[in-house]
């Protein structure tokens, strides 16, 4: 039921079969994409208070999408009929704290990677010229890096990009021409800012990693709470490599809110993992995506 590549059909069709089957779930479409494609939102629990948990800021780790929407199922089905996630039920706690989850932060760069060139629109003669040298697109359909593109450490970032080689758009790590210039990077910001989120989950891959801190602004708890949830999946805490570093959402989220954010790097191996990959990893980070309700 999950193992489905997350193209736009198929997670179209998904979202709608969700829906029917648990309408419950408050779902918005909070911005479109270059190319025009939705950016989606769905919410369950307690609407007062909500944890975010926002995946595929990258094209080629659409991955996180299945694993998203995994749980995002398995807690309705909590909710519902009261069947437990991970041996435990959590309808109370989801009436405590909700959870909103954005599946699919830039829903052209997954169909680049997914489809191909020619399913960036009127991107698509840059995406061909740009194609050939990668096997994993990343950025969004006019090669810029979301996750190179929120404000927070940009112009740093910028520095390092360029330190780097990397003055243009590409298929990786090009941070825009001035921080939130991109659609998809203000539509989560504009959802963020809204909702007041308590604590916020990037899904990313790969490496099995999870990332907590970003300079002076790091809440207090956050180091303690990463702990916790490395015990919980096996993940280890690390700081991203300097060239990952600012300019991200959780960076963002983490200076903006001075509330706890977090990087899962979820998986092992070179993206885009196979999609043989997402019940094994699915297991491995369940009990930790479960925490999020509880820490
Ligand atoms: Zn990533």
């Amino acid at each position: 039921m999950y193992n489905f590549y997350p193209n736009e059909d198929n997670r179209l069709a998904f979202y709608d079969n969700l829906l029917n089957e648990f309408p419950f779930i408050q779902a918005q479409l909070i911005g479109k994409s270059l190319v025009g494609r939705g950016l989606h939102a769905f919410s369950i629990g307690n609407a007062e208070n909500r944890v975010l948990i926002a995946a595929a800021f990258h094209g080629g780790e659409w991955l996180t999408i299945n694993l998203a929407l995994h749980f995002l199922r398995d807690l309705c089905l909590c909710l519902d009929c009261g069947k437990p996630v991970c041996g435990l039920r959590l309808e109370h706690r989801l009436n405590k704290r909700g959870i909103t989850f954005i599946p699919c932060v830039n829903p052209d760069g997954v169909e680049i990677d997914l489809s191909g060139a020619e399913s960036a629109g009127r991107y698509a003669p840059f995406v061909r010229s740009q194609i050939y040298e990668c096997d994993c697109w990343q950025a969004n359909a006019r090669g810029v890096d979301i996750n190179h593109n929120f404000p927070a450490g940009w112009d740093a970032l910028h520095r390092r990009e360029q330190d780097m080689g990397i003055y243009k758009p590409s298929p990786t790590r090009y941070g825009g021409t001035h921080p939130a210039s991109e659609p998809e990077t203000q539509a989560v910001m504009d959802h963020t800012e809204m909702n007041r989120f308590s604590r916020a989950y990037a899904l990313h891959s790969q490496g099995r990693e999870i990332y907590y801190d970003f300079k002076e602004y790091t809440p207090p708890e956050s180091p303690a709470m990463s702990r916790v949830l490395s015990m919980a999946s096996g993940y280890k805490v690390s700081k991203p490599p300097l060239i990952a570093d600012g300019g991200g959402f959780k960076d963002w989220f983490i200076e903006r809110f001075h509330q706890p954010g977090f990087t899962f790097e979820i998986g092992r191996g070179k993206n885009p993992l196979p999609l043989s990959d997402e019940s094994s990893e699915y297991q491995r980070i369940l009990k930790a995506l479960c925490l999020t309700l509880v820490i």
